[in-house]
């Protein structure tokens, strides 16, 4: 058993060095007890539960460019034995068994927000503390605390513009700490680490993530080019043009903030930043911060409820007439509806493991309205399929479009897939590219191709019905269905 003092810095959805709070505090109370850093990442069943393919296939990626990045910082001090430790299993369980193997003294990480983690984490700290050990957390992963942000009442918000101007009164968030310039690593021999291919999160059962490996470069280099790239060149048009699929103005940080291996204080300021060196594009800057302060409201309303995934806000809904049309939900996962839109975003989706947002409500909008199927479906499938698939934003944005949510649109306002499209993607650029079937269709039908003329259908090259679907459910026909049946829940209720 090695003597030197130990100090587990546990990593979690906070894969990166830099503005790493829990890291920072490892690293200075293993140099101020002239001690050793052990950066652990454990798969147990909390954090196994929430991946899907695509998260799966992000993690193994995100985890290998960690264990990278701390070979780097060790390199002053090298070791024989891995960097970064993996394990697999009860989180609890694991600690404990690296504790009793090692002269394991204190333990860190960041905070997490969902019900299983709070719970885990509570656990863990109030056992370990009983033990004399030192145990902390920290806030890394928000800007503002679920329970700093409260209401003059002193409740929680369930509204979005109340919480954000609650938060702007708050001090600006801190600045980012650099990451640590070497760490001096733990170098004892434990039983049960797990090699990464042993995690077992690749794709199965053949390689199937070609296109999102072409999309996203995964991992803490990957998040600050991406951000830099996004600042320097698109945020000047995000307030404009950040609903436009067809011109992809926006982030793409959403995975790279749902593993951590960006902050958002980091985002933050670097928008900040760019308000303060470009004074007239202020507009544009706030604009995007305050999409950063929807994943803030989305996990302040993820810590209070009860459980977002399952129960709806609103109470009512609970007696929803939800159909069970499996052929319709295929046909919208396929890409198959026979509204342009739609199946361009669930085959960009598919494709890449991405989707724009302004898509994903339309597609969302079509399969809990227009197909009355349970938004939990729609959850269950972007939670397999999204390489962002996070506890808070799924839930809470599926919650959004099936009205039941908190400060959800009236159920009754239902997105037009063909009038959503004509106006976010005009020239149809964005269809084309994912629908490639209407490619040579006609702008004035490229949303609507059912009510081309057969001559016209025939000069594109589409055989409706045959090279292209007919749409799943009349757009008039499938809103007048929903809203029927949103009065039949209102009965019920
Ligand atoms: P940008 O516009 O560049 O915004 C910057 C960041 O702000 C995003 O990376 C994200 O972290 C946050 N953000 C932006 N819009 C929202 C929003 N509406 N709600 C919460 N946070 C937001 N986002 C996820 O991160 N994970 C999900 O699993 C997820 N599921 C969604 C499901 C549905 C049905 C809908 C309608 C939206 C969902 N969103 C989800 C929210 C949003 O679509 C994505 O965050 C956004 O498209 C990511 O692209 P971006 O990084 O370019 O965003």
């Amino acid at each position: 058993m090695t003597q030197r003092p130990i100090a587990i810095m546990w990593f979690r959805n906070d894969l990166r060095l830099a503005d790493n709070p829990a890291l920072r505090a490892a690293v200075k109370w293993a140099s101020e007890h002239d001690g050793a850093v052990l950066p652990v990442f454990i798969l147990d069943p909390v954090i196994d539960g929430q991946l899907g393919g695509a998260t799966r296939w992000w993690l193994e990626k995100s985890v290998s460019a960690l264990a990278q990045g701390i070979d780097g910082l060790a390199a002053k001090s090298p070791t024989k034995t891995p960097s970064l430790r993996l394990f697999h299993g009860d989180a609890h369980g694991v600690l404990e068994t690296i504790i009793g193997s090692c002269n394991v003294k204190a333990v860190f990480w960041n905070r997490l927000y969902d019900k299983p983690s709070t719970e885990r984490d509570t656990d863990i700290k109030s056992a370990l503390s009983d033990r004399g050990l030192t145990c902390e957390s920290f806030k890394a992963n928000l800007l503002f605390e679920p329970w700093e942000v409260k209401t003059g009442n002193g409740t929680d918000f369930k509204v979005y513009s109340p919480f954000w101007r609650a938060c702007q009164k708050f001090p600006p968030p801190r600045t980012p700490i650099a990451a640590p310039d070497t760490i001096a690593l733990c170098d004892a021999d434990l039983g049960d680490e797990v090699s990464l291919s042993a995690l077992d999160l690749g794709p199965k059962p053949f390689d199937w993530a070609g296109g999102l490996a072409e999309r996203f470069t995964p991992g803490e280099q990957g998040a600050k080019d991406q951000l830099f790239d996004f600042i320097d060149d698109r945020l000047v048009d995000y307030a404009d043009l950040r609903d436009r699929p067809d011109r992809r103005v926006t982030s793409e940080l959403s995975p790279h903030l749902r593993f951590g291996e960006i902050s958002p204080y980091q985002v933050w300021h670097s928008a900040n930043h760019y308000a303060d060196a470009h004074p007239a594009q202020g507009k544009t800057a706030s604009k995007f911060m305050s999409e950063l302060g929807w994943r803030e409201f989305a996990h302040h309303i993820l810590f209070h409820a009860k459980d977002l995934r399952s129960v709806p806000l609103q109470g009512q809904f609970a007696h929803f007439p939800w159909s069970e049309d499996q052929d319709a939900l295929e046909r919208w996962q396929k890409g198959q509806t026979g509204f342009p839109i739609v199946d361009a975003g669930m085959r960009e989706l598919w494709h890449t493991g991405y989707m724009h947002n302004r898509v994903r409500m339309i597609v969302g909008s079509v399969l809990v309205k227009h197909l009355l199927i349970h938004w939990r479906a729609g959850l269950a499938w972007f939670d397999d399929t999204l390489v962002d698939a996070c506890p808070a934003n799924n839930a809470f944005s599926w919650q959004w479009i099936g009205g039941c949510g908190a400060d959800a649109a009236p159920y009754f306002r239902i997105f037009n897939p063909v009038l959503q499209g004509e106006k976010f993607d005009p020239a149809g650029d964005y269809v084309r590219q994912w629908v490639p079937e209407l490619r040579d269709m006609p702008e004035q039908y490229i949303h609507k191709p059912w009510e081309a003329s057969p001559l016209i259908l025939k000069a594109a090259g589409v055989r409706l019905g045959t090279d292209y679907p007919e749409p799943v459910i009349g757009v008039k026909e499938g809103r007048e269905r929903a809203l029927s049946a949103y009065q039949d829940m209102k009965q019920a209720a």
